[in-house]
C-alpha cells in the first residue's frame, strides 16, 4: 500500500530535487557536444596539418565524424540518464569514429557511464573519479601511459589537476581555469616527445618537433566544455 505523503516524505522528495540539481545533467552533456563539435570545427586546419606531419591526416576527419554524429543524437539523448546518454555515446564514437582514436575516445566515455551508473559522480570528487576511470580505461585500451606522445599527454594531468583541485574544493572558476591549463601544458609537452604508441611510432627522432594531432583535438575539447561551464556561471 502507498504511504500518504506526510512532512518527513515531502522533505525527502524535496531534498532528493535539490539534490539531483546538482548533479551532472543530460542537457549539459548535450551543451557540451555542441560546444566541442564548434571547437573542434573551429581548429580544423591545425588538428588536421598535425596529424599529417605525424600520422595519415585523417584526425580530424575522424574527429569531426564523431562529434556530428552525436551531436545529430540530441533527441534520443535529451530524455536519457546522464549514465545511458554517455554510454549513447560511447556506443555511437565506436561505430563512427575510424582510426585508432574512435575505440579509445569510446572506452573513455563508457568507463565514465558505468561509474555514474554506479552512482558515484554526485558532486564534483565524484565527477573528477569518473573523468579517471574514463582515462585508465583509455590507457588499458590503448596500451599506453603518460609521455608515449598522445592524447594521454593531455588527458592524464587533467585527470590529476581535477582530482586536486575537488579534494581542495575549489570553486568552479579556480578548478576550470586549472583544468584548462593542465590541458594546454599536456598538448604542449608533446612537441618534444618520441612516439612509442600509433603511427607516429614509426617516424623516430622524426617526430620531435611536431605535437600529437589527438593531444591537440582533446585539448581543444577540454577547453571547450570549460569555457562552457565557466559562461554558465
Ligand atoms: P589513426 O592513428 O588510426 O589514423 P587517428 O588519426 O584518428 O587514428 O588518431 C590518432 C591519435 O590517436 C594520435 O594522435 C594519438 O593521440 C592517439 N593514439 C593513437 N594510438 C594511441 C594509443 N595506443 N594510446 C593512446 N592514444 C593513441
Ligand atoms: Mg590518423
Amino acid at each position: 500500500m502507498l504511504e500518504r505523503p506526510n512532512r518527513t516524505n515531502l522533505v525527502i522528495i524535496t531534498a532528493r530535487f535539490e539534490y539531483a540539481e546538482s548533479d551532472m545533467k543530460t542537457e549539459t552533456i548535450l551543451q557540451a557536444v555542441a560546444a566541442v563539435s564548434a571547437a573542434v570545427q573551429a581548429h580544423e586546419a591545425e588538428i588536421e596539418s598535425l596529424d599529417r606531419a605525424l600520422g595519415d591526416g585523417d584526425h580530424y576527419i575522424n574527429v569531426k565524424r564523431g562529434v556530428t554524429a552525436i551531436a545529430a543524437m540530441r533527441d534520443e539523448l535529451a530524455p536519457l540518464t546522464p549514465d545511458v546518454a554517455l554510454q549513447r555515446i560511447g556506443m555511437k564514437l565506436l561505430s563512427t569514429i575510424g582510426g585508432a582514436s574512435g575505440p579509445l575516445f569510446a572506452s573513455f566515455f563508457l568507463a565514465m557511464s558505468k561509474r555514474l551508473k554506479e552512482g558515484g559522480a554526485e558532486d564534483m570528487a565524484g565527477i573528477a573519479a569518473a573523468f579517471a576511470d574514463g582515462v585508465e580505461a583509455i590507457k588499458q585500451r590503448g596500451k599506453s601511459d603518460v609521455g608515449e606522445k598522445t592524447m594521454l599527454d593531455v588527458l592524464i594531468p587533467v585527470a590529476q589537476t581535477l582530482r586536486q583541485q575537488a579534494e581542495a574544493g575549489a570553486g568552479l572558476p579556480v578548478l576550470l581555469e586549472a583544468i584548462k591549463a593542465s590541458a594546454e601544458q599536456g598538448m604542449l609537452s608533446t612537441r618534444d616527445m618520441l612516439a612509442t604508441k600509433g603511427r607516429a611510432a614509426f617516424l623516430g627522432e622524426r617526430a620531435i618537433g611536431h605535437i600529437d594531432a589527438g593531444a591537440k583535438s582533446t585539448q581543444v575539447m577540454i577547453a571547450a566544455v570549460c569555457d562552457l561551464l565557466a559562461n554558465q556561471q
